[in-house]
């Protein structure tokens, strides 16, 4: 399908209930064509529960991805840490692929004060054992490190790209958000543009037709992201990133993480399909 599909980070407000289930159901009756899967806490859901889940989405017609836990860092100095991060990134791609979702989101490390090439270097290697292991299984999931909104956390723009232009199967999660919070700048057309011309350049068009966005108003301060926001209530100018999405033709997903979730997607995807291409 071309274009962009909007969808929310976790169960719509609205839903009945605040299970996966009754959020898929109540996407799809919004008129959104997506949600991620929040397993920021924990991957709590079995298989058969994720079998359930790929039953209703692919009935609902909505796209799923999933958020692996917070409780990730790939570059943690204890070899035990690191191991339960790539186990936590394997389990979620597992139940992940269960649900029918074709990507997961993953916060890759903290610097931890060492230095950014060192730490890319055990991050890619972590990462890179991961990958082989999602390939013997035959996951085919995308796994994607996400652009992160504080300067103490490894995933900065060219970071993320190195590692999806190094590993098979790694793909690019951008937090337009986050880069904002985390530069501030990086808050216009030609700002957004310039992000979407990089990606190009690293990655070839076939990242531009695979994209996978967040999108949410925030406040930030010196140490980048302070926390999330609605659009309105932010300084965030969506309206010239969607332009720029549109004019390069992005395809993917775009989850809206604001406090009030279905509002602003809802939001976003009317913007996004009343704005002109032109401009
Ligand atoms: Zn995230």
């Amino acid at each position: 399908m071309p274009g962009l599909l909007f969808g929310t980070g976790g169960t719509p407000h609205s839903a009945k209930t605040n299970t996966t289930i009754d959020g898929i159901k109540r996407i799809a009756e919004l008129k959104l064509g997506c949600m991620e899967v929040e397993f920021v806490q924990g991957v709590r859901m079995g298989e058969a529960g994720a079998r359930l889940v790929a039953e209703t989405a692919a009935r609902e017609g909505v796209r799923l991805s999933a958020h692996a836990p917070y409780f990730i860092n790939l570059n943690a100095h204890e070899p035990e840490k690191v191991r339960a991060s790539q186990d936590r990134i394997i389990q979620t791609a597992r139940i992940a692929s269960l649900c029918g979702a074709e990507s997961i989101v993953f916060h890759a490390a903290f610097y931890l004060g060492d230095s950014p090439g060192e730490v890319y270097t055990r991050v890619r290697e972590s990462l890179k054992e991961v990958m082989h292991q999602l390939k013997r299984k035959n996951n085919r999931v995308w796994v994607r490190p996400e652009i992160a909104g504080k300067p103490s956390q490894f995933g900065n723009l060219e970071e993320v790209l190195d590692l999806c232009a190094e590993l098979e199967r790694v793909a690019p999660c951008i937090d337009f958000a986050h880069w904002h919070a985390r530069t501030g700048a990086f808050n216009s057309y030609p700002e957004f543009a310039s992000i979407l011309q990089r990606v190009k350049e690293r990655l070839g068009r076939a990242a531009l037709d695979n994209m996978h966005i967040h999108i949410s108003g925030i406040t930030y301060g010196e140490k980048g992201e302070v926390k999330h926001l609605n659009l309105k209530e932010s300084d965030f100018q969506y309206t010239e990133l969607l332009q720029a999405l549109k004019v390069y033709d992005a395809q993917g997903i775009v989850i809206c993480e604001s406090p009030n979730l279905e509002v602003d997607a809802l939001l976003l995807q009317e913007t996004y399909n009343t704005r002109p291409k032109a401009g």
